[in-house]
């Protein structure tokens, strides 16, 4: 191999942020490896893998051991769903390709769907990926206690599980 050299604390803020994004995924057999020997690390075409839900999922040909955790990470993680209903969008910006799409984890989603689903934009603060939902208001159900992050539920109280406004009374 390559010798090893150290990373750059970017670097290991993003491999450890992809490492914990990939566990939070209930993927497993993540793995992290190289195609060249005795190339410059840039050069050795990194890949990263992961058994989820029983199929092997790979990236390939990243320039850096953390692009490959990361796009792992982005591959495994585009699609899916958030806690607030969204689906998970990593990039700014990043479109996702939403007509009849297959998410990852074998479903079907229509352009219906996800325009009613919406993106919720995931961002990487240093070694942790957060969601775009986690700083934004939310509201609690009083009843139920669930929490919703629906910009419509929070302003009228709304809980999508009683099917009430069970917050009208309290706001
Ligand atoms: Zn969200
Ligand atoms: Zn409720």
């Amino acid at each position: 191999m390559a010798e090893r050299r150290a990373l750059t604390p970017d670097q290991h803020a993003r491999m450890l942020a992809a490492v914990d994004l990939v566990g939070r995924t209930g993927a497993r057999e993540f793995e992290i490896g190289f195609l060249h020997e005795d190339v410059p690390v840039s050069e050795a075409a990194w890949w990263a893998s992961a058994l989820y839900r029983g199929a092997r999922v790979i990236v390939e040909d990243h320039s850096h051991p953390a692009d490959a955790a990361e796009g792992l990470a982005v591959r495994l993680l585009t699609g899916a769903r958030c806690r607030c209903g969204k689906l998970v969008a990593l990039q700014p910006g990043g479109a996702f390709a939403f007509y009849k799409a297959r998410l990852i984890d074998g479903s079907e989603f229509t352009a219906e769907d996800a325009q009613r689903a919406g993106q919720c934009r995931w961002t990487r603060i240093a070694s942790r990926w957060v969601p775009g939902c986690a700083g934004g208001p939310a509201f609690t159900c009083p009843r139920c206690h669930k929490t919703s992050w629906n910009p419509g539920d929070v302003r009228e109280g709304y809980c999508g599980r009683c099917h009430d406004w069970t917050g009208e009374a309290g706001s």
